[in-house]
């Protein structure tokens, strides 16, 4: 069995979002009290997030925009956009996701573990470079991707997107870069309206509502695997939403639990063949609080 990093923080609890908004703590909860009660948490080896520091931020948010983040979350609680809140609680908590993905990063390339997943919360997919929107304030995952060529001389990181929204930030950020791979199923159309084709080298693969299991694997199948043999990644990371659950409230595809283990068997051996297995998968969306911890639940024992 091989050992899975696993990074949370009770500061992502504190992330107030606010009444009846979808993406809630308790998702959080929910992930952490299933670990616990299937056991799964003793198997996974636990990394403690710390803040990232400002320059690691800045590796793709310009300064300005971090400050006016922290004014934000400091004097809110705020909407940056009509889905997207700030509360005092959200400064540290957004600080830590990006920390526990440089951390996990740290921790799969010193072969301390040999992947890990990241519950983090805010989530980062739609982030742009000035721009929270979409739950995001700070894109996790692309600051995740450039900390990893920066700091641990990573030539070339592919990113894998399979929550059911495309992640338009990331793949912004991105665009111009022939070192970042950026590939994405999404359902189309649907939020934010981009992912429609592909742009630049960025693999979009639009699904229409209704389209499960069968029609990912396939994506994954024909357009990533033969893209990502020609592009010979370093590392790979995933966007890891859940919300493209058959369960889930806020979108209409038909993934299931199985669903969700064979996409991540199928990344995992992408990276064993391209770059000794490793792998750093971020939490992004996922909003059933059944549906949610069970297919983490099947992600983990993929990873294990
Ligand atoms: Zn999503």
């Amino acid at each position: 069995m091989d050992k899975v990093g696993f990074a949370c923080h009770p500061s992502f609890i504190a992330h107030d979002t606010g009444p009846g908004h979808p993406e809630r703590p308790e998702r959080l909860l929910a992930i952490l009290k299933h670990l616990h009660d299937t056991g799964l948490i003793t198997q996974l080896h636990l990394l403690e997030p710390k803040p990232a520091p400002r320059d690691v931020i800045e590796l793709v948010h310009p300064a300005a925009y971090v400050t006016a983040i922290e004014h934000a979350c400091r004097e809110g609680p705020t909407a940056l956009d009509p889905d997207t809140m700030a509360s005092p609680g959200s400064w540290e908590a957004a600080l830590r996701a990006v920390g526990a993905v440089t951390g996990a990063i740290d921790a799969v390339m010193a072969g301390q573990v040999s992947a890990a997943f990241c519950a983090v919360r805010p989530p980062g997919h739609h982030a742009l470079a000035e721009d929270a929107m979409g739950f995001c304030l700070f894109n996790n995952i692309a600051i995740g991707a450039r900390y990893a060529q920066q700091r641990h001389q990573v030539q070339r990181v592919l990113i894998v997107d399979w929550d059911v929204h495309h992640g338009n930030g990331t793949e912004a950020i991105f665009l111009n870069d022939p070192s970042v791979l950026y590939f994405s199923t999404h359902q189309f159309p649907f939020y934010p309206g981009s992912g429609g084709r592909s742009q630049g080298q960025a693999i979009n693969v639009p699904l229409p509502e209704g389209s499960g299991d069968a029609e990912l694997l396939q994506a994954f199948t024909q357009e990533l695997l033969p893209t990502a043999a020609a592009f010979k990644p370093e590392l790979v990371l995933i966007s890891a939403g859940f919300d493209a659950h058959r369960d889930d409230p806020l979108a209409g595809l038909n993934v299931t639990e199985r669903g969700y283990a064979q996409l991540t068997a199928l990344v995992r051996k992408l990276a064993e063949e391209h770059c000794q297995g490793r792998l750093v998968s971020v939490l992004e969306g996922g909003y059933d609080l059944m549906a949610l911890p069970r297919s983490v639940e099947a992600h983990l024992k993929a990873l294990l």
